[in-house]
């Protein structure tokens, strides 16, 4: 049921994504950078930052549209991908885009104004076909590598927001703030590797939750390993 409710969420932002598009763009908050404004996408991107604090990535399985994309392309490629050598080019994008952002801002003089809908038809981001090249390029963008990398592929390699929610969950996590978590009763454990074959962030799930849960930021809360766990070992909880 849980994994049900997930995938129907993931579904309907997939579905609005033509409208929440340039909700989740990097070069909105560059061009309101230019002019000294927070965009909306910023915005957005703190607010992932913060929940992160709480709820570590499961924004990238309960809410991003590129999550229903991502579980579409594993029907395609479910191989395990090597996610130490994608997070390189995913933080050296991330680096030059803030960089960026920062300096424009700087040669702007600094911050005058928040414009939420910025780059928006009263918050609506595809109000022309000529947008839908970038809506499609940004589809295909995340479902090439996807499938071509394995999964989730293009997550760890290109997604722009991820280091904020990373940030969001490492700073919690620092702050000793109750947070979301998969803990294991390793009493029930019997090794069947179950849950392993279901993570879709490639995480070895029964080795690291050997200490009772798992605590990289690459898990995303989507639940598959607990809901796929025939001896009920794995489970949320708040830690
Ligand atoms: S990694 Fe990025 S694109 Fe992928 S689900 Fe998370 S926020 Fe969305
Ligand atoms: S699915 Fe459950 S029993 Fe199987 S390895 Fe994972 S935690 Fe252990
Ligand atoms: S460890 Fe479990 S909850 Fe976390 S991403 Fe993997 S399957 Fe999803």
């Amino acid at each position: 049921m849980r994994q049900k409710i997930r995938k129907a969420l993931v579904i309907i932002s997939l579905l609005l994504f033509p409208i929440t598009l340039n909700f989740f763009s990097p070069y909105v908050p560059i061009d309101g950078a230019m002019n000294g404004i927070i965009a909306g996408s910023l915005l957005l991107f703190m607010f992932m930052f913060v929940t992160a604090i709480f709820f570590g990535r499961a924004w990238c399985s309960w809410v991003c549209p590129m999550a229903c994309l991502s579980e579409m392309c594993q029907g395609i490629n479910n191989k395990k991908v090597n996610v130490k050598r994608l997070k390189i080019i995913r933080y050296f994008i991330f680096a030059v885009w803030a960089g960026f952002v920062i300096a424009m801002f700087i040669l702007a003089g600094g911050i005058k104004g928040v414009d939420p809908l910025r780059l928006t038809s009263h918050g609506i981001s595809v109000d022309s076909p000529a947008k839908f090249i970038i809506y499609y390029f940004v589809l295909a963008l995340f479902f090439i590598i996807s499938i071509t990398v394995g999964k989730r592929g293009a997550c760890h390699s290109i997604c722009w927001m991820s280091p904020f929610l990373v940030g969001g969950f490492t700073i919690g996590k620092w702050l000793n703030i109750p947070q979301l978590r998969i803990t294991s009763d390793k009493s029930l454990c019997v090794e069947c590797g179950a849950c392993n074959k279901k993570c879709p962030m490639s995480i070895n799930v029964s080795l690291s939750s050997k200490d009772g849960s798992i605590e990289t930021s690459d898990c995303i809360f989507c639940g598959e390993c607990v809901d796929h766990c025939k001896k009920k070992a794995l489970r949320y909880s708040i830690r």
